[in-house]
């Protein structure tokens, strides 16, 4: 049995008829997605799930990885976190490297890109790429994964210059998309049910697993999964962690997340937030190496409670994955967080870690709370952010970028 036929059990047969509907119009079409890391972060894990799935809807299609320098990826975290709004100086010998890395890896994969029907292009990382293909054949579309709502200007000037020459662009929510001179498509991520970070798995795992870490099943805990990224605040979970454990003192806490190799600062937030936690043997930091899919996914499941208190935060596919197992999330009141946490309902909204604490005292008294939401939140990303309805979204932009549609295309 095929993997779509897998998810039709979960979706119905319906909307995987409707995928081959649209994959049939771009059979002969070769897409390409890249991006800047095979593993850890949202976008690599998209790219993991939905890849596969192309291939089995017959679209012929490549996933290629930039490579870069540490100075590369210095540079690209510092826009990254300038596009999220935080004052950064990039110095200028960083944009040079910046320049030269998408130059080599433009002609590492010149005759990919070349080929290619339809090129996406994932976040600021390989977007100058474009620059080096001025008589591409292809339609290369600027997929954005960040909030850039309230960039630093001078850095979304300069990434402007790259983006307006693409032949369209997408955004996970109105609010990120930009004036650009070309069509903007709305898309928001979405998770993988059957993939190991989601599958139901046995009880006994989920105990074996929080064992292995020293987590007593039998008390309260909180979990954050996260790379370890000043924009996560994983430091405020920690502040809202201490309010409530004056009241509720068998509380645990685990922070858990790895690094992704286009992220530099993950070994240095990973002291601040050691620091942070003052010996607290109710405190897990666990630093997880790639491939912990199964694990992350028992920790979520082991929760009582799930946090995302990101300051910005572009999707936060950790919410949804979260809610896809019956948790309801108090998140931070940003970006994608706002499509997944309906306040009050799939989870709770919050500014500061005093609000984060008051949201967790809640749940733990309230445990009918956190089954009743937790089913609203399940129920939320079965209709919203799985990735058949993510897949739609592709084929859907592909076909109307390669035929210019401008009407309805029919479904049966
Ligand atoms: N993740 C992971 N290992 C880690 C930390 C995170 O596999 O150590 C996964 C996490 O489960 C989620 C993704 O990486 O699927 C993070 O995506 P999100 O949108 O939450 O944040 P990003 O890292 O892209 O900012």
């Amino acid at each position: 049995m095929g993997k779509l036929d897998r998810l039709a059990e979960i979706t119905g047969l319906d909307v995987i008829e409707h995928l081959y509907q649209l994959a049939h119009w771009i059979s002969e079409v070769n897409v390409v997605h890249i991006n800047s890391t095979r593993e850890g972060g949202g976008v690599a894990e998209i790219l993991k799930n939905i890849t596969p799935l192309m291939e089995e809807l017959g679209i012929k299609v490549r996933w290629e990885v930039i490579t870069g320098t540490d100075v590369f990826f210095q540079c690209t975290k510092a826009m990254h976190n300038a596009l999220h709004g935080r004052h950064v100086v990039i110095p200028d010998k960083f944009i040079s490297e910046y320049e030269k890395i998408n130059a080599e890896n433009a002609e590492r994969l010149r005759d990919v890109l070349m080929d290619a029907d339809i090129v996406f292009v994932h976040d600021p990382q390989p977007a100058a790429l474009i620059s080096h293909f001025p008589d591409r054949k292809g339609k290369w579309i600027w997929r954005c994964h960040i909030d850039i709502s309230r960039p630093v200007r001078s850095v979304w000037r300069y990434l402007k210059n790259y983006v307006v020459n693409y032949d369209a662009s997408i955004f996970h929510l109105a609010t990120f998309a930009q004036h650009l001179p070309h069509p903007m498509f709305l898309i928001p991520p979405s998770i993988d049910p059957l993939g190991e970070k989601n599958i139901p798995l046995p009880d006994s795992e989920i105990q074996s697993v929080l064992s292995q870490f020293g987590i007593d099943p039998d008390r309260p805990v909180v979990v954050q999964i996260s790379r370890f990224d000043r924009l996560k605040d994983p430091i405020g979970v920690i502040e809202a962690y201490k309010m409530v454990k004056r009241y509720s003192p068998s509380l645990q806490l685990v922070l858990a997340g790895g690094g992704a190799t286009d992220d530099p600062e993950g070994m240095t937030v990973l002291e601040e937030v050691k620091m942070a936690a003052e010996g607290d043997p109710d405190i897990k930091i666990l630093y997880l190496p790639p491939k912990s899919d199964r694990v992350i996914n028992a920790l979520q499941r082991g929760a009582t409670v799930v946090l995302q208190k990101s300051i910005r935060e572009g999707f936060g596919l950790t919410v949804t994955e979260a809610m896809w197992k019956y948790k309801p999330v108090i998140g931070g009141d940003t970006g994608g967080i706002r499509l997944q946490v309906v306040n009050h309902h799939t989870g709770f909204l919050v500014n500061s870690p005093e609000g984060a604490a008051l949201r967790m005292r809640y749940f733990l008294n309230n445990p009918d709370k956190i089954e009743e939401m937790g089913n609203k939140a399940h129920r939320f990303v079965l209709e919203n952010f799985l990735i058949t309805r993510h897949l739609r979204d592709y084929l859907t932009v592909m076909i109307s970028i390669l035929y210019g549609l401008k009407g309805r295309l029919e479904l049966v």
